[in-house]
């Protein structure tokens, strides 16, 4: 496994490579790997010749008052991770190397960016939107592969994708959780040990909701009010926001006739954890 840092390097790599016709599969993430990375990296082997992992804590995704300095960071433990799940080129490149003074340059989208997230976190998204488009600049990927997890931010690159022409294709795979169902998350270990146990509740409201659903409940309004006595029950900070909403376009849905998604943003401690169901 190769570690690359800078880009101008792994540009040239990847021409080598591309030269000789193999295909690429790209993971972006922002490191302290768990098992939700790990199978995207998994699935990145089984469908490409090449796999590119890419470490980089992003400080544009981030608002003033975020933690990106306290961001998780380790990269010699992530380093024998990727090993193991089979990644060929690590690339690590550090801020000064992907933003070098003098950057005046960025990508947004203009729309999906603006709401749930991107209501909370301003300009999370154009920091995300940017990085991607630079990462995949330099990686050149075939396949490139995002959680579900992260469901605005899937949406939002597949949209700069096909906004922008951009010759790669993105998959998204489902969420990795803990046994008790948590979400696996690099932040879930800011949580003490109640404020873990009172966290599955996520994933559990999402649960309960979906049944409802199933069962004939159609009305947003019912079904959110549900979720939110659900969440109450516990010992949490405040909710973000609970949403139904169209997959694609992430408008709010009145009536439940076709598949939706139910997106949740919960604040329990220090911790905003995201969990979010697709209803088929
Ligand atoms: P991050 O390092 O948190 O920015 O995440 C990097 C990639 O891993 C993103 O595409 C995330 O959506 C994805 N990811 C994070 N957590 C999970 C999870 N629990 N299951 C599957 N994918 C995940």
């Amino acid at each position: 496994m190769k570690i690359i840092k800078k880009p101008y390097k792994l540009t040239a790599r990847i021409k080598a490579i591309k030269k000789n016709g193999k295909t690429v599969g790209f993971v972006p993430t922002m490191g302290s790997l768990h098992e939700g990375h790990i199978s995207l990296i998994k699935k990145a082997r089984k469908e490409n010749e090449i796999v590119v992992l890419s470490i980089f804590v992003n400080p544009t995704q981030f608002g003033p008052k975020e933690d990106y300095k306290k961001y998780p960071r380790n990269f010699s433990r992530d380093k024998a991770i990727a090993k193991k799940a089979g990644v060929d080129i690590v690339f690590a490149p550090s801020a000064e190397n992907m933003y070098p003074e003098g950057v005046s340059t960025c990508v947004e989208e203009t729309n999906l960016s603006k709401i749930l997230e991107g209501a909370i976190r301003p300009g999370h998204f154009k920091g995300v939107t940017t990085v991607v488009l630079k990462l995949f600049n330099i990686v050149q990927p075939d396949i490139s592969y995002f959680g579900q997890k992260d469901y605005q931010q899937a949406v939002i690159i597949k949209k700069m994708v096909k906004d922008l022409n951009l010759d790669t294709n993105i998959k998204v795979l489902p969420t990795v959780r803990e046994k008790d169902s948590l979400a696996l998350s690099s932040r879930n270990i800011y949580l003490n040990q109640e404020e873990r146990k009172s966290a599955t509740i996520l994933c559990h409201s999402l649960t309960s909701a979906k049944k409802l659903i199933e069962n004939g409940l159609t009305n947003t309004e019912e079904v959110k009010k549900k979720i939110r006595t659900m969440i109450k029950k516990e010992k949490i900070s405040g909710i973000d926001y609970i949403e139904i909403r169209e997959l694609e376009t992430l408008q709010p849905v009145k009536k439940i006739t076709g598949k939706v998604v139910i997106l949740l943003a919960v604040r329990i401690g220090k911790v905003r954890l995201l969990d979010n169901m697709i209803i088929k």
